[in-house]
């Protein structure tokens, strides 16, 4: 069976020419980029090329590039340093909905005597920025507000959130995890210090981060042990990985467009069909400041998982808005936050596009999901026909 990949959201498969860049690296080229040698100089030659390539992804000088392990790891390596380099402020700004990688980490913080305001959002998925502007105090260390959503793609205006939190010194980071590859960023062109992102979200391998930091920008390291990336990450290098990542940032500059053009077309037509032909769905996130990869819908009084196992006997790959908690299904923390009812929550899909995508199988799935919630809905308690609404918006 054919598998339909549209979970890209949670990974993505490698691109052959990044397999084809990073395989010398796995096995001739296994030197150490910290060798005196040329055996491991030549390696440290490639290291330097690959962050050169991820510079000029995000329009940044190479040695603003930290190499980490993950998105996670940027994310903790920013907030912790952001807190650490000013110990006398204790209060972090973030959103309701951030990854784990950050919300996580602000609860634990929390408990450790920091302050956290964690800024609500709309139906739409949006923050209001005169109440984020509110939240900046002379104590706040850090703000840290992600690009795009990974649950929704909504984008939130971190370029404009990073200058109003710069007028009052205060350090900005953000999670790019999901934005890096799929919108132009130009980090030339604004006010954001610290910016996470991850391999393997752009085609590259797991395993493998940056953490942008800003010249001049205070830093404390989170690993801490050797000199590697001028003693802000300490540990060998992953250089099969970084030379991975830095194809996949070449490569991504070059799909920008098709992303953003023909991935988009691709997803519009997925989800005006879908909303089309199943009544009582929705798109749940705003309808314009949105990744072009991603579709989040709620096909209401039925359960996201039975959706997805039905999806699965087809081979379509998607992801669901809720979470077993305890033994139940909680709607995630994202579409609580937007107050998308619950009904409606339970019952949402994230479908999440690459450019490795074809028309052919988004028309697939636009031909096997239609009867799937339907077969759902007629055992589902809830369900009358006479509810037949459509609510698309
Ligand atoms: N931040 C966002 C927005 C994500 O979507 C993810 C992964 O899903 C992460 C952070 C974590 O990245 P990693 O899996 O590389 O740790």
């Amino acid at each position: 069976m054919k598998t339909v990949y549209l979970d890209n959201n949670a990974t993505t498969q490698l691109a052959p020419e990044v397999i084809e860049a990073m395989m010398p690296y796995l096995s001739d080229f296994f030197g150490n980029p910290s060798s005196m040698h040329s055996f491991g100089g030549q390696v440290a030659a490639k290291v330097r090329e690959a962050r050169e390539q991820c510079a000029a992804l995000i329009g940044c000088s190479p040695d603003e590039i930290i190499f980490t392990s993950c998105g996670t790891e940027s994310d903790n390596a920013a907030i912790r340093s952001a807190l650490t380099v000013q110990p006398e402020k204790r209060h972090i700004v973030t959103s309701r909905v951030e990854h784990p990688a950050v919300r996580a980490l602000c609860a634990d913080l929390a408990t450790r005597g920091y302050r956290v305001t964690e800024l609500p959002v709309d139906a739409s998925g949006h923050l209001d920025m005169d109440q984020y502007r509110e939240s900046l105090t002379p104590d706040t260390a850090v703000v840290s507000l992600m690009w795009a959503n990974n649950e929704t793609g909504v984008i939130f205006p971190v370029e404009k959130a990073a200058e109003l939190a710069r007028e009052r010194g205060i350090l900005f980071h953000t999670d790019a995890v999901q934005a890096v590859g799929k919108i132009p960023i130009d980090l030339r062109a604004n006010a954001i210090d610290m910016l996470s992102i991850s391999g393997h979200k752009l085609h590259a391998p797991k395993g493998i981060g940056i953490l942008y930091v800003r010249k001049g920008t205070r830093f404390s390291p989170f690993l801490i042990g050797g000199h590697q990336e001028k003693g802000r990450r300490g540990g060998t290098e992953n250089t099969p990985g970084i030379i991975a990542l830095g194809k996949a940032c070449e490569l991504a500059a070059q799909h920008m467009e098709d992303e953003n053009t023909r991935v988009k077309q691709l997803r519009d037509h997925l989800e005006s069909e879908l909303l089309r032909l199943i009544p009582n769905s929705r798109v749940n996130g705003d309808a314009v400041a949105r990744l072009p990869n991603t579709s989040n819908i709620s096909f209401e009084f039925v359960e996201g998982e039975s959706i997805l196992l039905m999806l699965n006997e087809y081979g379509i790959c998607a992801s669901s808005g809720s979470a077993c908690t305890s033994g139940s299904l909680q709607p995630s923390h994202v579409l609580r936050a937007m107050g998308v009812p619950f009904t409606m929550a339970h019952g949402s899909i994230r479908f999440s596009l690459s450019i490795y995508n074809t028309r052919e199988e988004i028309d697939f799935v636009i031909e096997k999901l239609p009867p799937i919630i339907e077969t759902l809905r007629r055992l589902s308690p809830y369900w009358t026909a006479g509810d037949q609404v459509c609510t698309a918006q």
